[in-house]
């Protein structure tokens, strides 16, 4: 079980989470990754396996400005580490990070893929986001959306859940897993761990 962090405010997202996450490196890691809206209204997701150091290369080369994200180290359970493994992971406008285990994944997935979404990643993870953009189908909020979804999971989890479409919401769930909340003036943050 590994490190997330989130962002919501007035700040640069990707810059703030890349420090977040590098207070969670003690805790060990194989891959790490950041999901943020930019100023395009629209989520890029940038991943990268090994240090740290590596995905904050490929932010810098390729910054994606905006001021809503989350951010993830992977220690991986399901699939091996790998740059597709990663968090986030997406479903269309959904992106998600989550640490812990699905135990029910493997049912989740057929019952996904016989609804025809395509998994990309060997990860208990990707149902998360396929189950999220499902039920936001018949959902007014992303919140509604991830009430109904994580109904459906069985394990211990937190999870944190970025709509393209609800750019000033993030949606934290968690089970048995640690996730904190640090309100702000204008800005909010979230951290698997309270040093981040
Ligand atoms: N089970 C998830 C995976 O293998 C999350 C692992 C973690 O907590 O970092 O991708």
């Amino acid at each position: 079980m590994c490190g997330i962090v989130g962002y919501i405010g007035f700040e640069n997202a990707a810059d703030f989470m890349l420090e977040g996450l590098e207070k969670l490196e003690y805790r060990g890691y194989d891959s790490a990754g950041i999901a943020v809206v930019g100023d395009n209204h629209v989520i890029k997701v940038q991943k990268k396996v090994g240090r740290l150091a590596n995905l904050e290369a490929v932010v810098k080369a390729d910054p994606n400005p905006g001021h809503i994200g989350i951010g993830h180290t992977r220690w991986a359970t399901h699939g091996e580490p790998s740059e597709i493994n990663a968090h986030p992971h997406r479903s269309g406008k959904i992106a998600v990070v989550h640490n812990g285990i699905i135990e029910n994944y493997e049912e989740l997935r057929a019952e996904l893929q016989a609804r025809g979404y395509v998994f990309q990643s060997q990860t208990d993870t990707e149902v998360i986001a396929h189950l999220v953009e499902w039920e936001f189908r018949t959902s007014n909020s992303l919140l509604e959306a991830v009430r109904k979804a994580v109904k459906q999971l069985r394990g211990a989890y937190g999870t944190v859940v970025l709509n393209e479409e609800e750019p000033e919401h993030l949606i934290v769930a968690r089970s048995g897993s640690p996730l904190v909340i640090g309100y702000g003036i204008g800005e909010n943050f979230l951290a698997s761990d309270p040093l981040a």
